[in-house]
């Protein structure tokens, strides 16, 4: 058997080992357009703001691919898939495959405005984006992050810690606005400021000025921001290029069924790239998080080795902590629409949120701010749809906690199927 994965992220290097598992002789090629070794884009931002070296950035060792048994091809890019089962690389070569997944993640998504291919303007999705944003703070004041989104903030956060000067310029009316409602996000941006980073809402840039390298922006409204660095932060799009030829259903990203299979045959997609069923809203969509990546990259392995493992579906989940003040949501967080009810608490002198969103008696969504201690408690709820009308009053209590849940696990048996849930109502 020949498998073939193209990208050595998350979803890649977690079906290797799901392969492995199975399969220990078969023959894996894994493809990799970057030349470095296997890393987390997690944590590049902690790395920017040099509270990490590089070396951390690694989450398995380098002799991952050979004590697996893998051949590596790093620095090349897959261009194309073709027909009979075949792939077409950058440097003309071709290679077959039994098994293909496609694993090619996302990348930052550019803004189509003037300027935006000058020198000192990034995007920050892998070590190279990191590395050239670093090499440049030595003639850096002012950075301006153009996106208030989970990547634009976390850039912002690093560069404030390496001493500049930062601005972060956001359409939406507040921060966050993918992840968060205004009133959660009000919050973070409340504390960032406060620490010194300015936050400019309901505006985008419309020009990046300079000559070949970046000396500032002008926004909608006229007013000229300098700058020396632009950081873009509007989201990703998926790399979904190399099938476009390939007959391979695509939308907004590559879609699978329940195996994570594409609609051709031995063709699987697996992470940021794959298009799969959320979760908690059955929408069929993209939630481009690290651990959904893990999971799909693992069952796409399995069912590629021949094992017959269905996916449930992707959550949206986010965790950020910025400045001490944590916060994480999960699935529906501003619903639309009917049916839809909202439990919220909060303490403005002590910076807590909290906010349920529940719909026919049960959790669908959630942002908690800087009291984050039952998000377990409250996402596997959501994950196993559970009736909540015998706790609805008690959810948000200071004292709630997984013991208030123990009846809901005895009455749901079949959902808290798990062993250590049947261990603790035995
Ligand atoms: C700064 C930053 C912070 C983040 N923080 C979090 C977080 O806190 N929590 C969280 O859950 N998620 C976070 N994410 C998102 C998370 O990193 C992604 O969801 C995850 O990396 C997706 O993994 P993947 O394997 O699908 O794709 P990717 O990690 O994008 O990897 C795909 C790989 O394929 C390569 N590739 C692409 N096209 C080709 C081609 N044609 N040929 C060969 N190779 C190709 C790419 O260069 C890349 O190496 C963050 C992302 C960034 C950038």
């Amino acid at each position: 058997m020949e498998y073939v994965i193209v990208g050595s992220s998350a979803a890649g290097v977690s079906a290797v080992e799901a392969i492995r598992s199975v399969d220990k002789s078969g023959k894996i090629t894994v493809i990799s357009d970057e030349n470095y070794s296997i890393y987390s884009r997690c944590v590049l931002s902690y790395y920017l703001a040099g509270m990490m070296t590089e070396e951390k950035l690694k989450y398995r060792g380098e002799d991952f691919f050979k004590k697996h048994n893998v051949d590596s091809i790093v620095g090349k890019k897959v261009e194309a898939v073709l027909p009979g089962k075949k792939i077409k690389l950058s440097d003309g070569k071709t290679l077959s495959f039994d098994k293909l997944l496609i694993a090619t993640g996302s990348r930052s998504k550019m803004e189509n405005i003037p300027g935006v291919e000058k020198d000192g303007v990034f995007g920050l999705r892998n070590i190279n984006d990191a590395r050239k944003i670093e090499e440049r703070l030595g003639k850096t004041k002012t950075a301006v992050m153009l996106g208030g989104g989970l990547i634009g903030l976390r850039a912002a956060y690093a560069l404030h810690k390496r001493g500049l000067k930062v601005i972060v310029v956001v359409k939406s009316k507040h921060i966050l606005s993918q992840m968060l409602d205004e009133e959660g996000a009000g919050f973070i941006q409340r504390r960032i400021e406060n620490k010194g980073i300015k936050v400019i809402t309901g505006l985008s840039a419309k020009e990046i000025t300079g000559d070949k390298e970046v000396s500032g922006i002008i926004l909608e409204n006229e007013e000229k921001i300098d700058c020396q660095i632009v950081v873009i932060g509007k989201g990703v799009q998926a790399n979904i290029e190399l099938v476009k030829d390939a007959g391979i259903k695509t939308e907004w990203g590559i879609i699978v069924n329940e195996s994570l299979q594409t609609n051709v045959t031995d063709v699987f997609a697996a992470g940021d790239v794959a298009q799969t069923k959320d979760l908690v809203t059955g929408e069929s969509t993209i939630n481009a998080l690290w651990p959904n990546a893990v999971i799909q990259g693992k069952i796409a392995g399995l069912n590629m080795a021949g094992k017959n493992i269905k996916y449930d579906g992707s959550l949206g989940m986010n965790s950020v902590e910025f400045f001490e003040l944590p916060t994480i949501s999960y699935g529906i967080t501003k619903p639309k629409g009917e049916g839809y009810e909202i439990l919220v608490k909060k303490n403005d002198a002590q910076e807590i949120y909290k906010k349920i969103v529940l719909k026919n008696n049960k959790i669908v969504g959630f942002v908690l701010v800087n009291d984050v201690d039952n998000a377990g408690v409250y996402g596997s709820l959501i994950r196993k749809k559970i009736d909540v009308s015998s706790i609805k009053e008690e959810l948000l209590n200071n004292n709630f906690n997984f013991a208030k849940i123990l009846p809901l696990v005895k009455k749901y048996k079949e959902e808290f199927a798990e062993k250590e849930y049947k261990e603790l109502v035995m």
